[in-house]
């Protein structure tokens, strides 16, 4: 189905998409809510048909087979470029994005030096440009100077220098002056003050969610209500300076507690102009993880909500205290997880972001305690998420909104392009095969991140080819002999 074919006859990473038919498959429009049997075709990098299908030409294409969707937009990931480029670059940080299905990555500003001022900004634009990726950088500023948490940083130069955001994420925004400044500011731009929500005097030293997990495994706690009690301070602040500036936005990051999560909702209910979102992760994993349990989140609660004993229930088969499990926030309990989860299928958590993490094998092989807090995650993410699907908690339509249409509302105009299977737009697409499994293994991952308590397992939803602003962002090696023909004869199924 394929020609975004370099000089060689390749697959090439950067190139036009000349000619890309994929159908009958399984479409995917969060943008008009369409979802059903199809044809997409892609001439010369534009969307030039979509086609749905019905009737006898329909017939057996189903959800579980080949889904064509919008691009991804990952909200939150870090890709260590400039100051830790062992963990990770630009470039690679975008390979590992296309080969997860995403198009559009927003970065974290806490590189080295921070995203503080317009040259960074600069500085990370370059660099993308000069990767040959199609995937589409953008970047959040910092709140504060060096990420301080003193001194507001130039809200109004970075806002000029195109960033979408701003978050001293590592950190909540250090005081409730500052939050009323910075979403004050940011408003006046028309953009959201993206929050890490931390409690930083309750979680001094902390290791693993405070609960049984941690107590068994000798792991200083982490509170729950670390979370929450950030959430009411910044929505109170909010509060208040909506008033003065009905433009101001927040947006909480990685939200991992479900009362954290109903204090969004009943924020959300008053009219609050507050947004959040959840991770893989911490909808699919568990602290039992720590402990090393390696089932979903959903599978670790029993008939009343409650997460189940993994010592009682021979849940327990890989080796305890594995640091690639060591994330911030924590891998919560698994009715904790499963919240997350419910918040995501009702929409009160608007997108899912993967606050892909990645570090360096120096950084993560050291004790638990001393180990550095991250997940790579932006490859699994899809995995992750089509795993809760197949659990019946979400529906694929809602999920796939997640990755597209919700985090598109909270960009906005700084997106900078339409979301969805529009005809005559440049092609920004993924093409995935539901009922295909890939295992997760170092050599399987394009980030240099191996960080993953996932490596190892299998998990469904193979991507095939993800398209970014017309060129080609990757394909699968296999996808150009097998499932995907280059003269329009695509296998549906
Ligand atoms: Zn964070």
């Amino acid at each position: 189905m394929t020609e975004g074919r370099g000089p060689t006859g390749t697959l090439q990473v950067g190139a036009v998409v000349e000619r890309l038919a994929v159908g009958p498959a399984w479409l995917v429009d969060p943008a008009t809510g369409r979802s059903g049997p199809g044809e997409i075709l892609v001439e010369g990098g534009r969307l030039r048909a979509v086609d749905w299908l019905s009737g006898e030409a329909a017939a057996g294409v189903d959800e579980r087979g080949i889904v064509v969707a919008p691009g991804f937009i990952d909200l939150h990931a870090h890709f260590r470029e400039p100051g830790n480029e062992d963990a990770e670059t630009i470039a690679t940080g975008q390979a590992a994005a296309a080969h997860g299905g995403f198009t559009t990555v927003c970065l974290m500003p806490n590189t080295e030096p921070p995203v503080d001022e317009p040259s960074v900004v600069a500085r990370i634009g370059a660099a993308a440009a000069a990767s040959g990726s199609p995937v589409r950088v953008l970047v959040y500023g910092t709140v504060s100077v060096g990420r301080g948490g003193e001194q507001l940083a130039a809200i109004g130069e970075l806002a000029d220098a195109g960033v979408v955001g701003f978050s001293d994420d590592g950190a909540s925004v250090r005081s409730a002056a500052l939050l009323r400044n910075a979403l004050l500011y940011a408003g006046m731009a028309g953009l959201p003050v993206v929050e890490h929500v931390e409690e930083a005097s309750l979680c001094a030293g902390a290791e693993a969610h405070e609960g049984l997990v941690a107590t068994v495994l000798g792991l200083r706690g982490w509170p729950a209500a670390a979370e929450a009690a950030v959430v009411a301070r910044d929505l109170a602040v909010l509060e208040a300076v909506v008033e003065d500036e009905p433009r101001a936005r927040l947006h909480l990051a990685h939200l991992s507690t479900r009362e954290a999560l109903d204090l969004v909702r009943a924020a959300k209910a008053r009219g609050l102009p507050v947004s959040c979102e959840v991770t893989p992760h911490h909808i699919g994993l568990a602290d039992e993880w720590l402990a090393g349990a390696r089932r979903w989140a959903w599978e670790a609660v029993d008939e009343t909500g409650r997460p189940r004993n993994p010592w009682a229930d021979g849940a327990l088969v890989a080796r305890p205290y594995a640091t690639a499990c060591k994330v911030n926030p924590p891998l919560r309990s698994a009715d904790h997880a499963v919240a997350c989860l419910a918040a995501l299928a009702d929409g009160t958590a608007d997108a899912l972001a993967t606050d892909h993490a990645p570090h360096t094998v120096v950084d993560k092989l050291v004790e638990f305690g001393l180990a550095a807090n991250g997940i790579s995650g932006i490859e699994t993410a899809l995995g992750v998420l089509l795993a809760a699907v197949d659990s019946g908690r979400i529906g694929l339509d809602r999920a796939l909104a997640a990755l597209t249409v919700g985090p598109a509302l909270i960009l906005g105009e700084r997106l900078g392009r339409r979301v969805g299977l529009v005809e005559g737009e440049p092609a920004d697409l993924v093409v995935f095969d539901r009922g295909a499994r890939w295992r997760v293994t170092e050599d399987a991952l394009a980030s240099k991140g191996r960080n993953s308590p996932l490596l190892g397992r299998e998990l469904p939803g193979r991507v095939l080819a993800t398209v970014a602003d017309g060129r080609l962002a990757y394909a699968d090696p296999e996808l150009v002999a097998g499932a995907v023909s280059t003269d329009g004869e695509a296998a549906g199924r």
